[in-house]
Order: structure tokens, then C-alpha cells, then sequence
């Protein structure tokens, strides 16, 4: 069998928040491999450090954010030790990201088709009339109707959809290997949603580009990804293929979170959930951070912090009581 080729290695990664009341441990020893060609998501609930995780793989994360140690490989090339113009050179070209409101994303004071244009321009010196030719191209493809007119118009007439539709196609006009989605869809309309999903997997099939997702909604997971990882109060806690962790989910967080799903699926009156809420991460629990919620807590649980470990081929979870957690049902 052929073994997946590693595009992006993040190792022991710490990234913490300067603030007022103390240091906000955002991301917290996470570990994480995305392979090339793949659809990764990785989910959870808000305030959890996915997105974090995501600013700091082309370096963008915000000045009260610290570093602390850990390592991000990108093709072999640490991401975090490289120099400002080697990383210009790999952000928009080699990594391209996506953020998640496309609203405040664009630039009001240029015409959109320019904003695409001066992608190709800067990474491949191509002259303007080339780039600007190329940007209709590709505001075409994202499903933008009459490109060569309303690349000439400015982002304020165009709805929500067709502006992260247009931060798209500038993301994608040079085909990077590795496209980061922030919560892509979070800002628009249901319909829109799934359009907007359809063409992120369209083109990741087409340019083959590796997809890595952010999301806090598992019905995008079911739709799109490959493998996911799944993110608690800093930490991965779980990490396989799509279709085991909705059959079989071994950590007791992401079987919450499934069953959130299945239980809305059935129509039943009440919605499920899980109980409490996510820890501050200015003072995280002792052990496990998700003890304090836990159905399957155990004195071990509140004293050891478990560690990510491979349980089954290619299934990792952070868990001492695994094996107690059943599957899901999801027949009605
Ligand atoms: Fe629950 Fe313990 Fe597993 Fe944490 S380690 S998820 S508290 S059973």
C-alpha cells in the first residue's frame, strides 16, 4: 500500500495569548500530520484553538499571540523559522487561506478583479493586462456570472456568497498546494453553504490542492473531509478517517458531538447535548480537560492528562476509558 506523503507537520505546537488576566493557552502541545491531497477538517467547538492553529501555519497570528515552542513542517521547511520574505514568497503561492468573513476580507477601496489579479502579479510577475485577463478566468470558475463586468466593480455590490466566492478565486488563482478554510461558509446563508462547499471540493479535485478545513459544524465534516481531527479546549483529542469516527468514535467528546448530530437527524423534540461548558483556558482543568463533562470520568482521568496515542490502524485518540465508549446508533 502506498504511504500517504506528509504535506504538513505540525510538532508539539504551543501558542499562547498575552492578556490582562494572564496567558490564554490556546494551542497546547498539539501534534498533527495533513496528507497530500487530502480534505483534513478539523472541528470543534468555538474558542477550542482550531482556528488559532490555522492563523499560525502562514504565520498571521495577532501581536498578543506567543509562540512557545513546537515546530509547523511544511514540505520539510519549518514554517516557523523560516524568514519574513521566504514565507511572503510561500503565502498565496505554496499556502493560501480563506477566512471567515468574506465581508471584511476583500478590500473596499480596490475593484475586485484587481484584488485577484495582484495574486498572479506578485508571485508570478505576470504584467497586469495578463493578470487581469487571468482573474476574470477565475471569477469565472468560481461561479461568478458575467466576470469581465463585475471584476471592474467594487466589493460592495456583491452579496456575501459572491465575496467568498471572489476571496476563492484569489486563493486558488495560483494553485497552492495547501488551502486553509477558516470557517468558510460560517457567515452565509444555508444554500449558499453547500454551494460554497461544492466548489471548495471541486477545485481541491481539480488543481489538486490539499484541503484543510476548520469548521465547528460536523454535518460539513460528513460532507467533505477525508480524515479529521478533533480539537478540545487546546488539544487534538481524536484523530481518523471520516467514516470511522462517525461509526466508531472513541473519545467520549467526539461521541457528544456525533450524537448532537444523530439525535437532530431522528427529529427528536429535544435536542441532545453535552453537558457544562468548555473550560477557560487562562486555568484549564487538572488530567483530562474534558473531565469535569464526562460521562466516563475516572480518578485517573482527573489526576493524568491522557496522551494521543494510535489505538487502532490509523485512529488516535487521548483517552484513558476508550474502549468503555460505545458507537453510534444510527439507525431511527
Ligand atoms: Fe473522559 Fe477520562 Fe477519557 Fe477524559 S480521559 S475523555 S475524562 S474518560
Amino acid at each position: 500500500m502506498r504511504v500517504p506523503e506528509v504535506l504538513l507537520d505540525v510538532r508539539d505546537l504551543r501558542i499562547c495569548y498575552e492578556t490582562s488576566r494572564g496567558c490564554v493557552k490556546a494551542v497546547d502541545g498539539v501534534s498533527l500530520e495533513v496528507y497530500a491531497g487530502e480534505t483534513f477538517c478539523l472541528v470543534g467547538e468555538t474558542g477550542c484553538g482550531k482556528s488559532t492553529l490555522a492563523l499560525a501555519i502562514p504565520r498571521l497570528l495577532p501581536p498578543n499571540a506567543r509562540i512557545l515552542s513546537g515546530s509547523i513542517l511544511f514540505k520539510g521547511v519549518d514554517l516557523l523559522r523560516v524568514s519574513d520574505s521566504k514565507l511572503q514568497e510561500l503565502r498565496g503561492k505554496e499556502i493560501a487561506m480563506i477566512f471567515q468573513n468574506p465581508m471584511t476580507s476583500l478590500n473596499p477601496v480596490h475593484r475586485v478583479g484587481f484584488q485577484v489579479a495582484e495574486v498572479p502579479v506578485t508571485h508570478f510577475k505576470m504584467s497586469w493586462r495578463e493578470a487581469l485577463a487571468t482573474a476574470v478566468r477565475q471569477l469565472g470558475r468560481v461561479g461568478i456570472a458575467d466576470p469581465d463586468l463585475r471584476s471592474r466593480d467594487y466589493p460592495h455590490t456583491f452579496s456575501g456568497g459572491m465575496k467568498q466566492r471572489s476571496m476563492i478565486a484569489m486563493m486558488t488563482t495560483c494553485k497552492p498546494s495547501l488551502l486553509i478554510a477558516d470557517e468558510p461558509t460560517t457567515a452565509l446563508d444555508v444554500t449558499i453553504q453547500a454551494q460554497i462547499l461544492k466548489l471548495l471540493h471541486e477545485l481541491k479535485n481539480e488543481y489538486g490542492l490539499t484541503l484543510l478545513l476548520i469548521t465547528h459544524n460536523f454535518g460539513i465534516v460528513a460532507e467533505v473531509c477525508d480524515r479529521v481531527g478533533v480539537m478540545y479546549a487546546g488539544k487534538i483529542v481524536e484523530v481518523a478517517d471520516v467514516t470511522e469516527v462517525f461509526e466508531a468514535p472513541l473519545h467520549p467528546y467526539t461521541k457528544g458531538l456525533i450524537d448532537c448530530v444523530v439525535a437532530r437527524r431522528k427529529s427528536k423534540s429535544r435536542l441532545n447535548q453535552i453537558p457544562g461548558t468548555p473550560p477557560s483556558l487562562l486555568n484549564p482543568p487538572t488530567g483530562c480537560r474534558f473531565h469535569p463533562r464526562c460521562a466516563y470520568v475516572t480518578h485517573e482521568c482527573v489526576k493524568e492528562e491522557p496522551r494521543l496515542i494510535e489505538v487502532r490502524k490509523n485512529h488516535l485518540v487521548a483517552c484513558h476509558n476508550y474502549e468503555k465508549v460505545g458507537g453510534v446508533s444510527w439507525s431511527s
